[in-house]
């Protein structure tokens, strides 16, 4: 079939029609843009097409149909129910990267696919990193993107619960994406949200507060976090001295207590 006749069929946004292309074609999503008049799709293709937009319009998110995403300039593996990569996430990277620049060891609690200890770890090639998920599939996610990334020596996953987590001591930085959605604004996020992603690294519990309370009981210095766009005045009643970087829309996103 012609492209430039699939893509005005597609009942997906051109963004979307784009990069389900691309990940079936292995043709750069722009290159397929520009020449779909003269590109075509056989029928094997043609049917792994039809199998992802069939699941897109099932509900799952365009990444886990996928099967990838990009974060941070790197693609990543996301397998349901492992929190898909948000891009305010990379804003509390760049802190990192700023921050842990002479670090050696540095400890990532909720850890998902791994997006954030990677970045690092691909960025600063003396870094290790500890690493731990309460849910075993974010741990195995986290060693596939380990592995594909070629950094799988240089970090430990443990699958654990950071509640009774295993007291981490001797490291130099603690990086975090904690879950921090009050658990009655659950029911307002995206049906495919909470159809297809495990509420668990989403649910902050009563006052979306309880994880900070516990990372704050580490005493780890520098704490790198990121936090929700309503939380800048409990994070600073929390750890009281604590550095706020909003980000592109001004919203308060990552909090750094040194
Ligand atoms: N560290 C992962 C991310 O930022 C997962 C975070 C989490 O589970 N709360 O995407």
């Amino acid at each position: 079939m012609n492209i430039s006749t699939l893509i005005k069929q597609s009942p997906l946004s051109l963004r979307d029609t784009l990069i389900v292309l691309e990940h079936i074609s292995g043709f750069d999503k722009n290159y397929i843009f520009l020449h779909q008049d003269s590109l075509e799709l056989d029928n094997e293709r043609l049917k792994k097409f039809n199998d992802i937009v069939y699941k897109i319009k099932d509900g799952m998110p365009l990444q886990y149909a996928i099967g990838k995403w990009w974060f941070f300039g790197h693609e990543f593996f996301v397998e349901p129910p492992v929190l898909i990569p948000r891009p305010e996430t990379e804003i509390l990277v760049e802190k990192a990267i700023e921050i842990v620049k002479d670090c050696q060891i540095g400890f990532e609690p909720f850890v998902g696919s791994g997006i954030i200890s990677i970045s690092l770890l691909k960025y600063y090639p003396h870094l290790k990193i500890i690493a731990t998920d309460i849910n075993k599939k974010a741990c195995e996610l986290t060693l596939k993107n380990a592995r594909l990334h070629k950094v799988e020596d240089r970090i430990l996953v443990v699958c654990s619960n950071i509640a009774d987590a295993i007291k981490i001591e001797k490291v130099d930085f603690l990086v975090a994406n904690p879950p921090y959605i009050p658990t009655k604004s659950l029911e307002t996020l995206d049906k495919s949200i909470l159809k297809y992603e495990d509420i668990r690294a989403l649910d902050g519990k009563e006052d979306g507060l309880f994880f900070y309370e516990k990372l704050k009981s580490f005493d780890i210095k520098p704490m790198i976090m990121e936090i929700g766009h309503d939380q800048e005045y409990a994070i600073k009643s929390i750890f009281g001295d604590v550095e706020i970087i909003y980000d592109y829309s001004y919203k308060p996103r990552v909090a750094i207590v040194r």
